[in-house]
């Protein structure tokens, strides 16, 4: 084998690579941005922010629930069935705006006679739990 057919070898081989980039480069020229937009990499691109925290919502302001003192099933969740104690946000989680209309409803309901004081309704004590009461999510403050 000669020397010089070596080279045609190796050069056909260089043409046939530089024939394939043109090829591609036509191919996909098209989705390439047009000259008009020069992309600048030193600009900050708009982007979220990949940090940002979720916006956290307590139960009730997810469901865009306000407690009302005729709605005993729904406040009956947030009294202990043993003592009718309310339970606190460390254990129901709610905000603190919820947590008084909670509090303020289920003490309106007691005066006006719709839910007992001392106990919960047992028909309402197998709803499906809300939280946990066992397992508070925040300790207890004191
Ligand atoms: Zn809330």
């Amino acid at each position: 084998m000669s020397i010089q057919l070596v080279r045609n070898i190796f050069r056909q081989g260089y043409i046939q690579r530089v024939l394939n980039t043109t090829n591609s480069i036509a191919k996909y020229s098209s989705q390439l941005p047009s000259g008009d937009e020069v992309i600048d990499d030193a600009e900050p691109i708009n982007i979220k922010n990949p940090y940002k925290r979720e916006n956290r919502q307590c139960l009730l302001c997810k469901l865009n629930l306000t407690p009302d003192y005729k709605n005993v099933r729904l406040l009956s969740q947030f009294q202990s069935m043993y003592t009718g104690r309310i339970y606190g946000r460390h254990i129901t989680g709610l905000c603190k705006t919820k947590q008084q209309q909670v509090e303020h409803a289920i003490r309106r309901s007691h005066q006006v006679g719709f839910m007992p004081r001392y106990h919960k309704y047992p028909e309402y004590n197998n709803d499906p739990k809300l939280y946990d009461p066992e397992k508070p999510i925040r300790p207890h403050p004191y």
